[in-house]
């Protein structure tokens, strides 16, 4: 048991060299932890951080209740971020958001909404406040990924996630896979998802962390990973047996 056990939503944010957006986050959890429409936490992640990430971490969470982290002892990648946040989520949902507020708390209530109905909701950047060439970038990759995958997701790229706990455990993880969560969990027999608009915001301070190559080379070679993978994974279902409460 860890302290996520005691809420009812998870919101894990993966931070790699992000000080100067850790004041600017502390501020806005402050505002939604009042008004979640769930008994909510939030689960930093320090990616192994070369800057005062962490430093200010704990700052913050010393300074507030429903604040947690757990830190790499080195950069893992954000993959690796997001499953030590998954493996770590006890609450029944778990939430996903970058560190660089170019999204916003408040909209996970919105994607809360419909949780119950579906296995994740994911959100749409609506408008996009990225420079001309990485909004072009994102739009063909999104287009050959729900080529290749039939996922039929318009924006897998949105760090604005809401999964129940148990179906997030089961996806199967590799390094890229937060690139391709709508076609992961589509893998799990009776999995469904939702996409709703959400705002998108600039990203004011720190810097982005992929450039062309690797957000574009390496989720091209995951999609056949995931063609491979597709016919390959395994789902059962457990009938008579003794050990269930
Ligand atoms: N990040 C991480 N580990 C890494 C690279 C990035 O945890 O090795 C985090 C980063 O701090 C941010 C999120 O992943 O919270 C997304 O990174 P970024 O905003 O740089 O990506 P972009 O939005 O530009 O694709
Ligand atoms: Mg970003």
């Amino acid at each position: 048991m860890n302290s996520t056990s005691k809420y009812d939503f998870t919101i894990v944010v993966p931070i790699y060299n992000e000080e100067d957006n850790i004041d600017s986050l502390e501020k806005a959890f402050q505002d939604y932890l009042q008004h979640s429409s769930k008994k909510t936490c939030v689960l930093f992640v320090n990616d192994g951080s070369k800057d005062g990430s962490l430093e200010a971490l704990k700052r913050i969470c010393e300074a507030n209740q429903d604040l947690y982290y757990i830190s790499f002892v080195k950069n893992a990648g954000l993959s690796a971020a997001i499953k030590a946040g998954f493996d770590y989520t006890e609450s029944a949902y778990v939430g996903y958001m970058d560190a660089d507020l170019q999204t916003t708390p408040e909209d996970f209530n919105l994607l809360l909404e419909d949780i119950d109905k579906y296995s994740m909701v994911i959100g749409i950047r609506a408008r996009r406040k990225d420079s001309f060439f990485k909004n072009f970038q994102s739009k063909f990759a999104n287009g050959f990924r729900r080529m290749m995958t039939g996922d039929g997701a318009l924006d897998t790229g949105c760090p604005l996630k809401v999964f129940r706990t148990d179906v997030a455990k089961r996806i199967p993880l590799f390094k890229g896979m937060h690139r391709f969560f709508p076609a992961l969990v589509l893998l799990q027999d009776g999995a469904s998802y939702k996409q709703v608009p959400v705002r998108h915001f600039p990203r004011v301070a720190g810097t982005s962390k992929f450039h062309i190559w690797n957000r574009l080379i390496g989720p091209f070679a995951d999609c056949f990973a995931y063609r491979w993978m597709k016919p390959r994974y395994i789902n059962y279902k457990v009938g008579d047996n003794n050990i269930s409460e």
